[in-house]
């Protein structure tokens, strides 16, 4: 995390400084195109002017002003030829002075500011005029206290200088100008004095500290009147050139650029705000880590995302395992349960066959003491020569031996140790197979059998569940002997829990309290004797239980319904094809 937040800030803090040195320089860049813009403007508006006094100098009426200074005609003249040129190229004033500096006729002659009478022989303008050359200069106006631009031209009568014109411009249009575009300008004139600025308060001062000397030929001349100058910077600085730096000036930090104006010796310098570029760099910076920001939240909810998800397969794997295991362990439960089932009911069974023997000698002394009779009453028959009743006799020995050996038959089902095999198995085939068994009987009773909804399959033992079935219609079957409604319905369906019910219901007597107590008990019959071994339901009860099924008998009033509950196989299942 804190990593993060650090490389995050680096980022920023890169991308800042970055934006910021290229914000620097697109400023400078821009500075450059201005200054050199406006270095134009006023070079231009200068240099419009240069010729202008040697051409208002070549005028017949000044050499005649010159050469006649009593004569008030020609002055008049003079005054009123300078006055046309002011206002013909919008000059401040136009004037002429005489070789002493005074004035003989100026542009302003009938204004209470004029100039005529005036020296101005202490102006360094004139005395370079006066010396043949052309004079520049930047100055505060002595008579008008308006600040102006003089150039002046010497007036030549035959070879010598004989007086000067001078010509004063107003260059303080160019400072609203300025303002105009929002600029911050300055000007210096070649002392390093800024004359022209956009700042009011910067007026007439200099950037840096003046020398000695400046200051004294300054408060000679009153160039820019009194008092002298103070300084913005009290220490020497960079010099102004295209390449932009950091100045301080007053207390506020500026970008300061500049050049100086060749043919007037003066700096232009521009001042330009670095809050600018700053907040160019800042925009960015802001963006790019808003951007970073959003997109490491977007990562970490995707991170987070994603360890969810693998978490959520991490616990479903530790659950698949964990019911895996919860699996092997029911299932080696399940065989300990069933080989301690199997032992059990192995002892049940054993139990079973002490009850049994009571009940098989019980049952098979009868037949026994009877089979005795029969067999000594067929011999006698036979040794009278009566063969029809020793036939009779010997055909009664016959069913009692079938009947003992069904006995015997029914015994070795419960002493079968072996579990039964299971397989799917086709519901509608076991249930076919039996009422083809119990056909005869059926007929014989004149009981009528409907099966419905007889469909899907079991897991169980096809001849065993025919055995349960048929014992289950035998019973019916008898129970409605006495009755001439007999109707059996055999039906199938799916239990709530997953099972497949098939039950037979009769409309027979239905079952008493005591019968249902005792139903499932081997040997327990209401039958009369001879007729009923009472194990049919003790064996259906074993045989389906091994199953993995259970029985029920349900008393329904009227009739009886004996419901028999086994494991359902998926007929679609592969492995679990069912015999058909
Ligand atoms: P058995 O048929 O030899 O008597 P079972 O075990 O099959 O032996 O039946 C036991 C007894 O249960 C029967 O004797 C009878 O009293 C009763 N029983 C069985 N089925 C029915 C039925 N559908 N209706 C009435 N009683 C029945």
């Amino acid at each position: 995390m804190l990593i993060t937040v650090a490389s995050l800030s680096l980022v920023v803090w890169l991308t800042y400084a970055w934006f910021h040195s290229v914000a620097l320089q697109d400023s400078e860049r821009s500075g450059k195109t201005i200054v050199q813009r406006l270095a134009n403007e006023l070079l231009i508006s200068v240099e419009k002017f240069e010729h202008l006094p040697y051409l208002v100098g070549a005028e017949h009426v000044l050499s005649q002003a010159l050469m006649f200074p009593q004569d008030r005609q020609r002055l008049a003249d003079a005054n009123r030829y300078l006055e046309f040129a002011q206002k013909r190229t919008s000059v401040m004033a136009v004037y002429l002075m005489d070789i002493e500096g005074n004035t003989l006729a100026s542009s302003n002659w009938n204004q209470p500011s004029s100039f005529v009478g005036r020296n101005y022989r202490f102006r360094p303008y004139f005395q370079t005029a006066r010396h043949g050359e052309t004079g520049r200069f930047y100055a505060v106006g002595a008579t008008t206290g308006e600040p102006g631009y003089f150039i002046a031209a010497p007036v030549n009568l035959g070879k010598h200088v004989a007086g000067v014109v001078a010509v004063k411009i107003d260059l303080n249009v160019f400072e609203d100008r300025w303002r105009a575009q929002d600029l911050r300008i300055a000007i210096s004139d070649e002392k390093g004095v800024l004359f022209l600025t956009t700042e009011n308060t910067w007026r007439y001062r200099s950037l840096y500290p003046l020398s000695k000397q400046v200051v004294s030929l300054l408060s000679q001349t009153l160039q820019y009147g009194q008092p002298t100058p103070m300084t913005l910077i009290n220490h020497e600085g960079p010099k102004p050139s295209h390449r932009m730096v950091s100045l301080n000036v007053d207390g506020t930090p500026y970008l300061f650029q500049g050049q100086t104006l060749d043919g007037l010796g003066w700096q232009l310098m521009l001042f330009s705000d670095p809050a600018a570029p700053k907040a160019r760099a800042l925009l960015v910076a802001e963006l790019v880590g808003m951007g970073m920001a959003s997109l490491l939240l977007l990562s970490a909810l995707i991170w987070q995302y994603r360890r969810r998800i693998a978490e959520r397969q991490a616990s479903m794997r530790e659950r698949a395992l964990v019911v895996a295991e919860l699996e092997q362990r029911i299932a080696n439960r399940t065989s300990e349960l069933t080989t301690a089932n199997d032992a059990a009911v192995q002892t049940a069974k054993l139990a079973l066959l002490g009850q049994m023997a009571a009940g098989i000698s019980h049952e098979l002394s009868q037949p026994l003491t009877a089979l005795r009779t029969l067999s000594n009453n067929a011999s006698q028959f036979l040794e009278r020569h009566d063969a029809d009743n020793a036939h009779r006799n010997l055909r009664l020995i016959g069913e009692l031996c079938a009947r003992m050996g069904s006995i015997v038959a029914e015994l070795k089902t419960f002493a079968r140790k072996e579990p039964a095999r299971l397989q799917p198995i086709a519901l509608k085939n076991v249930v076919s197979s039996t009422l083809m068994l119990i056909e005869p009987i059926r007929q014989a009773s004149g009981t009528q059998v409907v099966s419905s909804g007889i469909d899907g399959h079991v897991l169980g033992d096809p001849i065993r569940l025919e055995q349960v079935l048929v014992n289950l219609l035998r019973n019916s079957i008898d129970a409605m002997q006495a009755q001439t409604n007999r109707h059996i319905e055999i039906g199938a369906h799916s239990t709530a829990d997953g099972l497949v019910c098939i039950s037979v219901q009769d409309q027979g007597p239905g079952l008493s309290e005591d019968v249902q107590q005792h139903l499932f008990e081997p040997f327990f019959t209401t039958k009369p004797s001879g007729q009923g071994l009472g194990l049919g339901l003790a064996l259906s009860k074993a045989i389906i239980r091994e199953m993995g099924g259970r029985i029920e008998a349900v008393n329904t009033c009227p009739g009886a319904r004996f419901n028999l509950f086994l494991q359902p196989v998926p007929a679609t299942k592969p492995h679990a094809r069912p015999t058909d």
